[in-house]
């Protein structure tokens, strides 16, 4: 049987393109459908990463140069920058980034078709464009990967003007002074401290009664401490009632309770934030023609090579969540096209611990075992912490809040987890994940040589810290020498 391509890939994202990109490695014909007239890449470069990061990456420089140089007239940032200033910061690099996807694209000759992609049988995809004209195209393989939106909530209105979801935070074209964000996920504490860089006020309600519990608990309390320190209002348990406009007053209002059975409060807000969640783009694209399933959080289910029952039809990236990142995205598209096309032994997802990073200002990392984790799993570990403000590097850069801890196994120093919160977080803890992987021990940090001054000099402090806690307890592990 001839098909008109070796694979139809549905969204141009980071699972999608890696995808298309690996499946080009092959020598395949391969079809990408973009719903998005606007841009390629996916909501990564349009709505999702990079816009975000960009902003932050803005909003970090002014802090940065705020508190190192202060004002002397007392102004707070949103006095002396504009959003204009952000974006003139931020639109090179989202122009540059779609540039280099389209480039990637034409150079590796994969084909493109602008509309919605819409499954019609297992090797067939139908593509409707922006003026209601169909295609079809038959295929030996199709690759899901439409990504996901903000869930909406039921009560509440998103007007996107007062009231804005993550996708349209992004077109505010003024710093607000005051920020209310109701939900307390990843996404919401980014722009929680992002906002707050910039000096705005920012109150998060959350609906929960904990925010980010995966995190180690130092993490987390270093995390309070930061917003504590700049007047970041972290509310939990709560019930938003109302959203209104004080006509009197010329502002927003929150109305809400603290618990079902908390007195009524009402905070003042110029915007508000709805950052509860995303939810998997599952409708339109044709998975009732082939009965494909999904999980109860409506989430595509595959295997570990990101295929589904259908043995043609493979998904990738917030589609199928859980982790919903563009790391993880990446990864996912890779290995479905080396099962695809290539040796189907080398595609299975690792089941290595995953690293991940919270961009919020300053950063968080983590990658496996946390304390308690370790502690619930009745494993004798220890661990060692260096904090930022022993660092030269942050002492070069200003940079000293922060804190590097190591878990690792007592009796033989294995390392079991990192956990980071300071600048430089996301990228720190691929050192540590190197030798987690290759399941190293702590000595390998006091052991080899380090640049200095660097974040990366927090890998050796923190494991003479955990050493000495070990030595000190009296508790000798095995390949200490003679
Ligand atoms: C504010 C924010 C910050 C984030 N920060 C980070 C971060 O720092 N690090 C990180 O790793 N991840 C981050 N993420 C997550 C990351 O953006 C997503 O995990 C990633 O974009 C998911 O990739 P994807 O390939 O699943 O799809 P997406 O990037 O969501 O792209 C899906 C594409 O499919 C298209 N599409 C949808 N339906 C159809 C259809 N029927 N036909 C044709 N095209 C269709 C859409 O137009 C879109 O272009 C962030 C997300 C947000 C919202």
């Amino acid at each position: 049987m001839t098909y008109d391509y070796d694979v139809i890939i549905i969204g141009s994202g980071p699972a999608g393109f890696s995808c298309a990109m690996q499946s080009t490695k092959f020598n395949k014909k391969v079809l990408i459908v973009e719903a998005s007239d606007e841009s390629i890449g996916g909501s990564w470069i349009s709505k999702g990463t990079i816009p975000s990061k960009a902003l932050r990456a803005a909003a970090k420089s002014i802090q940065s140069f705020q508190s190192q140089f202060g004002d002397p007239k007392g102004r707070k940032p949103y006095d002396r920058f504009r959003m204009e200033d952000i974006m003139a910061y931020k639109m090179p690099i989202l122009e540059n980034k779609n540039r280099k996807i389209k480039n990637d694209i034409i150079k590796n000759e994969i084909d493109t078709a602008r509309g919605w992609g819409k499954i019609i049988d297992e090797h067939t995809v139908e593509v409707t464009d922006q003026m209601g004209e169909k295609k079809t195209w038959s295929t030996r393989f199709i690759f899901l990967s439409t990504g996901s939106s903000p869930v909406t909530p039921d009560k509440l209105s998103i007007d996107h003007t007062k009231v804005l979801d993550y996708t349209t935070i992004l077109d505010l074209t003024h710093i607000p002074h005051r920020l209310a964000i109701i939900g307390n996920g990843i996404i919401a504490i980014e722009y929680a401290t992002i906002f707050s860089a910039l000096g705005t006020r920012v109150t998060i309600l959350s609906e929960d009664s904990e925010t980010l519990p995966f995190l180690d608990q130092e993490i987390r309390d270093a995390l309070f401490n930061t917003f504590k320190k700049n007047g970041i209002q972290l509310l939990h348990n709560v019930v938003v009632k109302k959203i209104s406009y004080n006509d009197l007053r010329n502002c927003d209002e929150v109305t809400f309770r603290e618990g079902e059975d908390g007195r009524l409060q009402v905070i003042e807000t110029e915007q508000i934030l709805y950052a509860a969640g995303k939810k998997p783009n599952t409708e339109g694209i044709g998975l009732e023609n082939l009965a494909i399933k999904t999980d109860d959080q409506g989430r595509l289910i595959v295997n570990n090579v990101f295929q589904t029952d259908v043995p043609s039809v493979y998904a990738g990236g917030d589609l199928i969540g859980p982790t919903n990142l563009a790391s993880a995205s990446f990864v996912q598209g890779r290995l479905a096209a080396v099962h695809m096309f290539g040796n189907k032994a080398a595609a299975a997802a690792p089941d290595s611990p995953m690293p991940f990073a919270i961009y919020s200002i300053p950063e968080i990392a983590s990658i496996g075992l946390t304390e308690e984790q370790a502690g619930e799993r009745g494993i004798d570990a220890t661990v060692g912490r260096a904090y930022y403000e022993n660092m030269t590097r942050a002492d070069l850069d200003h940079e000293t809040d922060g804190l590097l801890k190591l878990v690792f196994r007592t009796d033989n120093l294995q390392l079991l987890g990192i956990h980071i919160y300071g600048e430089n977080a996301g990228d720190l803890i691929h050192l540590g994940q190197s030798v987690m992987h290759l399941n190293g021990t702590i000595e390998y940090f006091i052991d080899q040589v380090l640049n200095y001054p660097t974040y990366s000099e927090a890998y050796k402090v923190a494991a003479f810290n955990g050493l000495n806690r070990v030595n000190r307890t009296g508790i000798k592990y095995r390949n200490q020498p003679d």
